[in-house]
């Protein structure tokens, strides 16, 4: 069996990883297009995962706008699909990456599973493409990985046939066990801050990277940072994120102020670390949702609506917007008692196990393929 996956950004490379892996295993012959989206955030990580790159895009970086983005990808892996090449492609999530390979894919007849099926914000009005992404790469897929019942939920109701549908997890928990096992026995962290963070404060990890923030609303968030971090019994590490808009706004805010560490963006074993030292997280970060209940930790999730709802109903995260008071207010919680409070619940998102059936399903591609001719 011949498998070429398709990514492009950090959290696809982290989901991925685990299932290129689980492939490698099962005996499948496994290629990698990487477009390069998130050429600056790669480090370590294919190392992490072993993974070798067979074949890497050009210029999707430099692509400003969408569109063009979208062009380039389709176009080069369009260069990837000959007739007979591939058995199936394998796409994670919601990137423009993710749509690009997975129409490639549909329109050379090149059966697509994908990975995080069926996440819905059901708004298709947002003047981000993410939504529409993952609606584009339903349509295309012959095999959809829905992480949890609702989002198996989601796909039935858009017409999805039941049996094409399986609900195994969310791989980002099997990335973050993998990392995990790495931190045992005495982890010497990458990053210098890191290594010496001190252990006489409440570590708030923040993570902020959506666009939909820029301007007033991560203005705000940044405020209720700097007053957290006047506390004085907390420190606030906060990973800034390559976007220039955002980057030029956090350190306006932020740089320089007590109790307030802004570090470059931190190798992924890096930020497991912190993670498992973390007291609660302020973040709008899809996959640090669903990393957070592995470590039992409450997060404040800076967004009004989130397409990971589960980790509201399990207890684990609050929707805190921009609000300032409310995220004061939670941290302030959170860190209230002598040690971090940790939810002793199980994570909604699944038990590490996905991949392994990922990888389990994708060999029945052949027969399903063959049924269809
Ligand atoms: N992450 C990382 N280093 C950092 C910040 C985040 O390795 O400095 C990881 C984090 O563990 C998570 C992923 O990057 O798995 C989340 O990526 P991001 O928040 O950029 O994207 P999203 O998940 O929102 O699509």
């Amino acid at each position: 069996m011949r498998i070429l996956i398709a990514f492009g950004t950090r959290p696809e490379i982290i989901k991925l990883g685990p299932v290129y892996r689980a492939l490698h295993k099962s005996g499948a012959h496994v290629d990698v297009f990487w477009s390069g989206q998130h050429i600056d955030l790669a480090d370590g990580l294919l190392e992490l995962f072993e993974i070798e790159l067979t074949h890497s895009g050009t210029g999707v970086m430099q692509e400003p706008s969408l569109a063009g983005k979208f062009a380039l990808i389709t176009q080069q892996m369009q260069a990837l699909l000959g007739p007979q090449q591939y058995d199936g492609v394998v796409v994670q999530g919601d990137t423009m990456t993710a749509a690009a390979g997975a129409l490639a894919a549909f329109l050379n007849h090149v059966p697509v599973a994908h990975v995080e099926a069926g996440l819905r914000t059901g708004k298709l009005d947002s003047p981000w493409p993410e939504e529409f992404n993952r609606r584009l790469i339903t349509i295309a897929s012959t095999l959809h990985f829905a992480p949890t019942e609702r989002s198996r939920d989601h796909l039935l109701r858009e017409g999805v046939q039941s049996d094409l549908i399986s609900v195994v997890g969310n791989t980002a928990v099997d990335a973050l066990l993998y990392a995990r096992s790495k931190l045992a026995g005495g982890y010497v962290p990458i990053d210098r801050e890191i290594a010496n963070l001190p252990r006489d404060r409440k570590l708030v990890l923040a993570t902020l990277h959506r666009r939909e923030n820029i301007g007033a609303p991560l203005d705000e968030i940044l405020e209720a940072l700097c007053e957290l971090g006047n506390d004085g019994d907390k420190l606030i590490v906060l990973p800034v994120h390559p976007n220039p808009d955002i980057r030029a706004q956090v350190v306006r805010a932020l740089g320089a102020r007590p109790n307030i560490r802004l570090l470059k963006p931190l190798q992924y074993t890096d930020f497991v670390y912190l993670l498992s030292r973390s007291w609660t997280v302020v973040t709008d970060s899809g996959g640090v949702q669903e990393e957070a209940p592995t470590f039992g930790l409450q997060i404040l999730i800076t967004r009004e609506s989130t397409e990971r709802p589960e980790v509201v109903d399990a207890g684990f995260g609050t929707l805190v917007g921009s609000n300032r008071d409310a995220i004061t207010a939670g941290v302030r919680r959170l860190t209230s008692s002598n040690a971090p409070q940790l939810l002793p619940a199980r994570n909604p998102f699944g038990d590490g196990q996905a991949a392994r059936r990922i990888a389990e399903r994708i060999f029945s591609l052949r027969p399903l393929q063959q049924a269809a001719e």
